[in-house]
């Protein structure tokens, strides 16, 4: 199952910020990156630090949902994007796949002059790091598009720039991000997952998530966040039980606590046979873990017609990271 109750593409496009000439173009007429979404299968977060972020342990794994992003020879940077979210993706220099492109040229000494066309199937503002997977994406066909062979250490220190979910969007696969999540260490995982995933109807700001956390850990201690090892265990093993019984998220009480409607979709998910329930990274995103690809399929029906989500979807991990189709 996928789509669920999602209805009409929408297409959107809008001139981007003017630029100079004196672009590279590498001779390829377009490249296409495929970018997977990601769920934290453990969110740690520890206290506000002086600067405001948080320090994470946060294991991400990559799930088979994608974006892709289209880089073409253009005369000024642009962005398009097509999708039943589209309308919510802003389409000027903020787009992390546009500000990607900035960076990567700036760092060339050339100028952006791309187009970029984005087709967003990953759920938008939904805790599923859909715009780190435009910038990974942007990132590597710019690359491509340009003929810059940036080594992949510098497209890592780029990824770092745009936020803290983008590294991992161009890596994939599964890692423990440490720091504010930058910082990755790849992991092992011994089978696939499969995975439900419940579409909210809007989405949840991810700094808004995690100021109701400070709120609600007020005068509280917060431990150190890190990894649990037994859920590193777990996912060396690819054992889905081991897994279901570990999965953790220190932003779930603050989602809930922002959208309590949320609590009626994970209970459904659960009641209707799968192992665990939790909100996906800042949410509004549910995600499920479920036993095999036929249990998904009886979830997602069940979660739909429920009516606690707009739409769910299936999905299995882990998946590769930002990947080029064509060049
Ligand atoms: P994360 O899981 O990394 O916290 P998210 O999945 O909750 O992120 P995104 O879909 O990445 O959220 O979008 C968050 C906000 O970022 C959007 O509301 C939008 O304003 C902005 N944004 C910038 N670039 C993009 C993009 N390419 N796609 C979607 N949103 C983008």
């Amino acid at each position: 199952m996928s789509g669920g109750t999602e209805s009409g593409n929408g297409s959107r496009t809008s001139p981007g910020p003017q630029r100079g000439s004196g672009s590279r173009t590498g001779g390829a007429g377009a490249v296409t990156v495929r970018v997977p979404a990601k769920v934290n299968v453990q969110l740690a977060v520890g206290a506000a630090r002086p600067d405001g972020f948080h320090d994470l342990a946060n294991v991400f794994l990559a799930v088979s949902l994608y974006d892709e992003v289209t880089a073409t020879p253009a005369a000024e940077l642009t962005v398009t994007c097509e999708g039943p979210d589209a309308d919510k993706v802003p389409l000027d220099r903020t787009n992390l796949a546009a500000r990607a492109a900035e960076l990567l040229a700036a760092r060339h000494g050339i100028s952006p002059d791309v187009h970029l066309h984005i087709v967003k199937d990953i759920p938008v503002a939904g805790g599923m790091a859909g715009g780190s997977a435009d910038g990974a994406g942007a990132l590597l066909a710019c690359d491509a598009l340009w003929g810059l062979n940036t080594p992949r250490e510098d497209l890592l220190e780029i990824c770092a720039e745009l936020g803290s979910d983008v590294p991992f969007s161009l890596v994939g696969g599964a890692a423990l991000g440490t720091g504010r999540g930058e910082r990755l260490t790849g992991l092992p995982v011994g089978g696939a997952f499969h995975w439900v995933f419940a579409v909210a109807d809007g989405g949840l700001s991810t700094p808004a998530v995690y100021g109701e956390f400070d709120r609600l850990t007020e005068g509280v201690e917060v431990p150190e966040p890190t990894a649990s090892p037994a859920l590193l265990q777990a996912l060396s093993a690819g054992d889905t039980t081991a897994l279901a019984g570990v999965l953790a998220n220190d932003l779930q009480a603050a989602a809930l606590s922002l959208r309590p409607s949320l609590t009626a979709t994970l209970t459904t998910g659960t009641e209707a046979g799968a192992l665990a329930a939790l909100v996906s990274g800042s949410g509004p995103t549910t995600a499920f873990l479920v036993k095999d690809a036929e249990t998904a399929e009886t979830v997602a029906r069940a979660l739909v017609a429920s009516g606690t989500c707009r739409t769910a979807r299936t999905a299995t991990s882990p998946v590769p990271g930002a990947t080029t189709l064509t060049t």
